[in-house]
């Protein structure tokens, strides 16, 4: 209270404040406290305790009791009814390696190697999947974007046949500005949604041609991220209606398919990039998969805690961070403890120091609701989770606000904006960010489509304008390149490995600085009328636009 006190005072006499971090609205809190509330929670988050947070482990059950008592001890009401925990039903599938994918038609026949030339496996939450004699067409892109006049499944239907897709967009692989976001990655270009597509056309199977360029990684990281346990969400319908067969083929065994067919690839891939292009069956040649899945089913948490709003408390501006990490490898010699202290034990504890800055502020007109996600490392599942059963109405859900990785690396000139002119949110940020006498500014790699990689994405794919910043890398102190070079550090050596520990001597100052433009942001969309949306042109607008409507 004294230094809301003091505040008040320095405003009246109209004296320049100094520290430029805490001046926004009445903080009661400076940068070195809410650095201090960091210090002190990620050093407990990713303490071995805690087992590196895997989801339905002991270790999650540490972490989603931590968060529950630090909402209760802020006074911070539950978010689900009387409960701070929504449940998430979690479907592990495990494909066996003897799957069968053969092609033949003509005079051509081929058996692919499993791990090697293709990669299969099934959203369908099902034992024993196969797919007979069904016909191929090459879709192209594989994209339906009625904003931008775009469809490759225009006069065909792909019913019960099998799709080959190309990865990434029209734009990236034309380099042609004009087209869908050039060289930026558009939803349409991730992998996920050439399968959500392929589904809604009906097709039997989808199949992604893998290019190293185009995906942003390369054949490895397919066969080995899509071999061995797979989470998904528990579907009530099993995931019948997705593809039967979902999977990957190389380069090398797509060339050779589309010459047995008497067609050529890299003809046919630079048509697809141009405006106009009509899907092209595969001759005679037919597809064959054979699989068989072993299921268990688990469950998780999501913690839910919220600060309702007086005036509008439907309206909701929702934060969200991921409470969940790798877990514990026991076949890893030595320590085999994935602690995840950047990725996001940060990024929780954000969640928590934002938390507090809110409740100690005069009650919001709209809610504002803290959402620490399960399972974000399996695939997004917590926050895809809470977008299928969503607790306050996603037509009325302002807006959302995720954090996953803070800096460790002290203060920062910049904040770097992933999917950089996406929506309105980011004239908030822009506004908050220059009140430090920072700048936003948009994320290097738009290629890489980052903004698809984390929770925000969930929200945004239901069309709620959804934000995702990170600190820069332009140090006050030691300036760009060294800034550049720690990033580059934590990516090569910490990223996802068991040395992403907690250190006492971190910087967090950095950290505790950008939190205060997000809670500038919810801040004050919690205290308007409007609903801010995404950019003109913008592939979630129509989504948002229709969801508002008649409101
Ligand atoms: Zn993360």
């Amino acid at each position: 209270m004294i230094k809301l006190k003091l505040f008040a005072a320095l405003t009246l006499l109209g004296a320049p404040l100094i520290g430029c971090s805490d001046d926004s609205a009445n903080m009661t809190l400076d940068t070195a406290e809410v650095e201090a509330i960091l210090h002190q929670h990620i050093a407990l988050l990713a303490s071995d305790e805690y087992e590196g947070r895997a989801p339905a482990t002991p270790g999650e059950e540490k972490t989603i009791n931590y968060l529950q008592q630090q909402f209760e001890a802020l006074g911070i009401a539950p978010g689900n009814g009387d409960s701070y925990f929504q449940s998430v039903s979690v479907t592990e599938t495990t494909t066996a390696s003897d799957a069968v994918l053969s092609m033949k038609g003509g005079n051509y026949q081929a058996t692919f190697a499993y791990a090697q030339e293709m990669i299969v496996g099934s959203q369908q939450q099902i034992a024993a999947i196969e797919v007979v004699d069904s016909e191929v067409v090459f879709v192209g892109y594989g994209i339906v974007a009625p904003e931008r006049n775009w469809n490759d499944y225009a006069g065909i239907d792909v019913s019960g046949k099998t799709v080959i897709i190309l990865v990434n967009d029209p734009g990236y692989a034309t380099q042609d500005a004009e087209l869908f976001n050039g060289n930026a990655m558009t939803y349409y270009g991730r992998w996920t949604y050439k399968f959500e597509e392929a589904a809604r056309q009906g097709a039997a199977a989808a199949l992604i041609v893998h290019e190293t360029g185009p995906a942003g990684y390369g054949w490895e990281v397919v066969s080995s991220s899509w071999s061995g346990p797979q989470i998904g969400l528990q579907a009530a319908n099993l995931n019948l209606d997705r593809a039967e067969i979902e999977g990957w083929l190389t380069l090398d065994s797509a060339e050779a398919l589309f010459a047995g067919a008497g067609l050529d690839y890299q003809q046919l891939k630079s048509a697809a990039a141009q405006r106009g292009f009509s899907a092209v069956p595969l001759a005679d040649i037919k597809t064959s998969v054979s699989i068989e899945n072993s299921l268990r089913v688990s469950e998780s948490q999501n913690v839910i805690a919220m600060i309702p709003g007086t005036q509008r408390p439907e309206e909701t501006i929702i934060y969200t961070g991921h409470w969940d990490h790798l877990g514990v490898n026991a076949e890893l010699p030595g320590d085999n403890i994935y602690n995840g202290a950047v990725d996001n034990a940060t990024g929780t504890a954000a969640l928590l120091a934002l938390a507090r800055l809110h409740s100690q502020q005069a009650a919001p007109a709209r809610s504002i609701v803290f959402l620490a996600v399960t399972a974000e490392e399996s695939g997004l599942l917590g926050s895809q989770w809470y977008a299928e059963h969503p607790i306050f109405p996603l037509a009325k859900t302002v807006a959302n606000i995720n954090m996953d990785a803070m800096g460790t690396n002290g203060p920062m000139k910049d904040i770097v904006v992933v999917g950089y002119g996406s929506s309105e949110l980011e004239n908030y940020l822009e506004q908050a960010a220059n009140k430090q006498g920072r700048h936003i500014i948009p994320e290097p790699t738009p290629e890489r489509g980052y903004y698809y990689r984390s929770d925000h994405f969930n929200f945004a794919k239901m069309g709620i304008p959804a934000l995702y910043a990170e600190s820069g890398e332009d140090s006050v102190e030691n300036g760009r390149e060294w800034g550049a070079k720690q990033a580059q550090d934590y990516t090569d050596n910490r990223y996802h490995a068991p040395s992403d520990e907690y250190n006492s001597e971190w910087d967090l100052s950095g950290a505790a600085q950008d939190i205060f433009p997000y809670f500038d942001v919810a801040d004050k969309l919690s205290q308007e009328i409007r609903f801010p949306n995404w950019f003109e042109g913008n592939e979630f607008k129509a989504i948002r636009d229709a969801s508002r409507l008649g409101l």
